[in-house]
């Protein structure tokens, strides 16, 4: 699991992240939803190692990687800036990560090419990434991240350059690869029926603070404070 005790995060005299306690079980798929600027993205970056904390401990299964750098940590994120190298096609991309772990090229190929598969793009995988449209790159950034079954997987607001009926068929299509695979997801969205259906649970950020953490049903139906009840449209 994915466990956060006690977390701040400050920048200058600016506070992103509240002494936060959040825990995130093996498997989970948790959403954050808040308002811009209530420290969602904060979260995750510091998950990702990207960030430090300012004080506070972050540890996945067991293990305290609050000093561990990003590349050493069993995560692996799909954020909104998904850059993919420009001189490579996309298959060779999506095959970058098992090339670093040192898997030969025949070995990196069924894997590769069921990754795209996954995503739906094994129309493109001889292209280069200037190629392809904005959501085309953004699924082939999930494919890359996914073809290394990482223990968790962090997803900034991954499939907002889509268009609603690609939208939806690739929310049902990570629904399904998370549960296949097992992954811990936690991901940020400003959709909140995205949450609704994606999610196990909903946390709502305020402020760099949780209001609310429960399954979306127990969110939506018992929203605990005012805010919860606002953000969510729920109260006039
Ligand atoms: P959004 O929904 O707009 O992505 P968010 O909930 O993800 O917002 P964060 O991006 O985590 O919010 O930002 C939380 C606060 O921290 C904001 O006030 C932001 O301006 C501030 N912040 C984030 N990163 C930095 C930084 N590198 N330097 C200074 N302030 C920062």
């Amino acid at each position: 699991d994915v466990s956060l005790t006690g977390v701040t995060k400050t920048f200058g005299d600016m506070t992103a992240v509240r002494d936060l306690d959040l825990n995130v079980p093996q498997g989970e798929f948790l959403s954050m939803l808040g308002p811009s600027g209530s420290g969602k993205t904060t979260v995750l970056r510091m998950i990702a190692g990207f960030e430090d904390t300012t004080s506070g401990s972050i540890r996945i299964g067991g293990e305290d990687l609050t000093r561990v750098p990003p590349h050493q940590r069993p995560v692996n994120t799909v954020f909104q800036d998904y850059a993919l190298f420009p001189h490579l096609t996309i298959a060779e991309n999506v095959a970058y990560g098992l090339r670093v772990r040192g898997q030969s090229k025949s070995d990196r190929s069924d894997a590769v090419s069921s990754a795209i598969a996954q995503v739906r793009l094994e129309h493109v995988s001889s292209r280069l990434p200037h190629q392809l449209s904005g959501g085309q790159r953004q699924r082939i950034a999930l494919a890359r991240a996914l073809i290394l079954r990482p223990r968790v997987l962090l997803l900034d607001e991954p499939l907002g350059a889509l268009d609603k009926q690609l939208r939806e068929e690739m929310q049902i299509e990570l629904k399904s690869i998370q549960r296949e695979v097992g992954i811990t997801f936690i991901f940020v969205t400003h959709d909140q029926e995205e949450a609704l259906t994606l999610s196990d649970r909903v946390a709502v950020f305020n402020n760099g603070r949780i209001e609310q953490i429960g399954t979306a049903r127990e969110v939506y139906e018992y929203p605990q404070t005012e805010f919860v009840a606002r953000f969510l449209g729920l109260s006039n």
